[in-house]
């Protein structure tokens, strides 16, 4: 028989009732036991809803108060030593090294979170010491999670972050040398321990993820497999039998590296079905293999027909006995549930599949290899119907779309001259100062904005009501910059929710959910706009709010759009197109709003690109360049039907550049704002070694912190930055994302940036 799994369910619940519960618990309104409460009910839930969908494989310890990596770092004694010196609770320990904890005279940042491989999903990075030790909790959570399923009757398949993965995806902790890889000796026997542990809670099987195959390896970790994969063999049945799971990309190039003892290997079918042939022949004599065919990181329906001829065609190799159906990676990725969707075009409902819906996917198709397509005839068939109803529907197919696309010429990537040639024209127009101050786009999201919004939302104000609101919004920013002195204004973005679902609402081709939240790191979760179409824009989208700023300013307005790649990057793209095709009708909209602007009196427009980086290919070569030629490619058609004399502004929420400046500097935008004021200046070093002439503002301050940075501060981090930056080269501006902050830190931390500015005008 040919088994179905899962690799890991969502959290959150139905209605994002984890996020509800920790909020309530942080915000003191619950009690701890209350949280855990809620917590077990979830994790219930969620087994018997894969339970009840048939799947044969369910995982447990997929589950996270916050996430996954940090739990391990709890229950592997891998805290470090400033979050386990204070006495707290091991649950507060934990949300300490989270998000941070400032209470009863303890105040600890949080432990550095970043992008989960190219997911939206952010993990704790292990954050280790030279002089590590590991320790394995006397409680680990794998196993109490499992025992809390078999005393429901489900016997689980745990899941661990591999012993590679976890050094890989780790770091030395500020101001230790220690190479995590090297730990592993170290970490090995911690794994031991807790493996028979498990084993002897009743686990058959336990699920290792190691993700990290999927990326060009050093030598190092690369040698790392083999002793620790060959110590779990040497163990025998002393521990549960290992799946040795990989994610969101292929192994073939890390294939020798790939351990033939243990009992399965699963891999992503999705991403790279052709990995399938090498892995068969890579396999061990007795392996078998997990076959990731049910998308883990979209929202698609499954083409059941496609998805079991592959697995088919791994039983040819391998028999039924050595195959397992599985989703390409955990489920954490996809909305909990379809049926919350109540306001769905049903025609577009019938082509998603969330997670409760994919649960039953896997488990049709195993029982299709196992028993014959006979025996799931009828959810076959609705399957070939609507996968038929997507491809020959009209919404997906806009030959208008298609027809602009196959008409743009070259030159369209270009504006109309280089860049000295084009600040000479800007700065004729513009008549900016010498260090010309601005900010990056929002101003503070008032509980007000709020409210408004949610009315108009409701139909509980008109539209014109609404419009008058956000005019009103606008003249008050615009009033506040004129006394703050700020050289180019923004209007505040008071009027977008958010910065791409903003765009997606406004743009054909797109489809909204209402309870499609997907976890995008701690309690926050985020809900993509989902590409459904060939996307074009039917109206304008953002001039009617920048022609009003602009008539209320007496200095220059910057128009603000979000950029192709972010668009798409944000967005549960198509699968049914490259997203090199979904980028340039993304760019042509922007196109054609960016030229709108400038016709409604807006020359300085600003396109941010901040998801442009986690774009990147996994790995390096090939694949990644071709990414960048794309995606720099529809930047440029998006900015470049205006005249010189229009400034494009970019922005990009860090400063890391190094592994592809060679893109940034092609995006040839005018200014670029960068968030740096975290990081550290000699960043900007770049800038000079590759003789950038175009114009930077790299953040001089943190906005994520209500925190006022002083006039002294703010000089400072000028006088680093002007280390490598010319002075008629550099604009100031603080980081991205005021309108998460209230107006009086704003107002007061922009009052001491203006004067700094100013200090240095009169200086140079
Ligand atoms: N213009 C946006 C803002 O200021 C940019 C947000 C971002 O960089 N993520 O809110
Ligand atoms: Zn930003």
């Amino acid at each position: 028989m040919v088994q179905s799994s899962i690799l890991g369910f969502p959290r959150m619940g139905v209605n994002r009732d984890l996020k509800k519960a920790t909020e309530a618990y942080w915000a003191g309104k619950i009690s701890q036991a209350d949280l855990l409460a809620e917590a077990k009910r979830l994790r219930l839930e969620h087994w018997n809803i894969q339970k009840k969908a048939g799947v044969d494989v369910i995982p447990s310890n997929d589950f996270a108060l916050y996430d996954q990596v940090l739990h391990q770092i709890q229950d592997f004694g891998a805290a470090p030593p400033k979050y386990t010196s204070h006495g707290l609770n091991p649950v507060d320990e934990y949300f300490a090294m989270g998000r941070g904890h400032q209470k009863n005279g303890i105040d600890v940042p949080s432990l550095e979170m970043v992008k989960w491989f190219d997911s939206n999903y952010h993990y704790v990075k292990p954050t280790l010491q030279d002089n590590q030790e590991f320790k394995l909790t006397a409680n680990p959570k794998a196993v109490s999670d499992f025992e809390e399923a078999k005393a429901a009757g489900i016997i689980t398949r745990p899941v661990l972050i591999g012993p590679v993965s976890f050094l890989h995806l780790g770091k030395a902790d500020r101001d230790q040398t220690v190479q995590p890889i090297d730990l592993l000796e170290k970490l090995i026997p911690v794994y031991v321990e807790l493996l028979t542990k498990l084993k002897a809670a009743g686990a058959e099987t336990v699920q290792i993820d190691e993700p990290t195959l999927v990326y060009d390896l050093p030598a190092k970790t690369k040698a790392a497999f083999k002793p620790a994969y060959e110590k779990f063999a040497a163990l025998g049945d002393k521990i549960p039998k290992i799946v040795f799971a990989t994610y969101f990309g292929d192994i073939v190039h890390n294939i020798e590296v790939l351990p033939k003892d243990v009992y399965a290997v699963h891999v992503d079918l999705v991403r790279n079905p052709e990995q399938l042939d090498t892995v068969i022949s890579a396999l061990g004599s007795k392996t078998v293999l997990s076959a990731g065919v049910v998308d883990g990181r979209n929202i698609w329906k499954t083409n059941l027909k496609r998805a079991i001829e592959t697995v088919e065609t791994a039983i040819q190799n391998l028999g039924k006995d050595r195959v397992i159906v599985a989703t390409s990676s955990s489920l954490l990725h996809t909305p909990h549930t379809l049926a919350s969707e109540k306001k769905l075009d049903p025609e577009i409902a019938d082509w998603f599949s969330f997670a409760c819906e994919k649960a039953v996917e896997v488990s049709v198709i195993a029982k299709a290899v196992t028993e014959g397509p006979a025996s799931v005839r009828e959810q076959l068939e609705a399957n070939a119907k609507s996968i038929q109803s997507r491809a020959t529907s009209k919404r997906t197919n806009d030959p208008a779309v298609k027809t602009r696309q196959s008409k743009i010429t070259p030159d369209m990537y270009n504006r109309r001259s280089e860049f000295p040639t084009r600040i000479a024209e800007q700065q004729r127009t513009l008549g900016l100062p010498l260090f010309p101050t601005t900010t990056i786009g929002s101003f503070p999201q008032t509980k007000e904005i709020r409210i408004q919004r949610n009315k108009f939302t409701k139909g509980e104000i008109t539209a014109g009501e609404y419009e008058k609101f956000i005019e009103k919004e606008i003249q008050d920013v615009v009033k506040i910059q004129e006394e703050l002195d700020l050289d180019v204004y923004v209007h505040g973005e008071p009027e977008r929710n958010d910065m791409v679902q903003y765009f997606g609402e406004r743009l054909d081709g797109y489809a909204f959910t209402t309870h499609a939240w997907v976890q995008s790191y701690g309690s926050r979760c985020v809900r993509p706009p989902i590409v459904v179409g060939d996307i074009s824009r039917p109206a304008p989208m953002t001039v009617k709010e920048s022609k009003y700023a602009v008539s209320i300013s007496k200095k220059p307005m910057k128009g603000m759009l979000t950029g192709p790649i972010t668009c798409l990057r944000w967005s549960f793209p198509r699968d049914d197109v490259h997203q090199s095709v979904q980028a340039e009708q993304l760019a042509l909209a922007l196109r054609d709003e960016v030229v709108d602007l400038e016709a409604a009196g807006v020359y300085v427009i600003q396109v941010d690109e901040p998801a442009l980086r986690e774009g990147l290919p996994l790995r390096a070569g090939k694949e990644r360049e071709a990414y960048l030629k794309w995606a720099v490619e529809s930047f440029r058609l998006s900015v470049s039907g205006v005249k010189d004399s229009t400034q494009i502004h970019s922005h990009f929420c860090y400063s890391e550049f190094q592994d592809f400046f060679h893109a940034i500097a092609a995006l040839d935008a005018d200014v670029l704002s960068i968030e740096n004021s975290k990081s550290d200046a000699k960043l900007l070093k770049v800038f000079v070694d590759e003789v950038y002439p175009r114009h930077i503002g790299p953040g001089v301050y943190d906005i994520h912190s209500p925190r006022v940075p002083s006039e002294q501060e703010i000089k400072d981090r000028i006088d680093e930055m002007l280390v490598y930056l010319k002075p008629e080269q550099l604009w100031i501006n603080p980081d991205c994302g005021l309108k998460t902050r209230q107006w009086a830190e704003t107002k007061a931390a922009l009052i001491n940036m203006v004067n700094a500015a100013k200090f240095y005008r009169q200086k140079y």
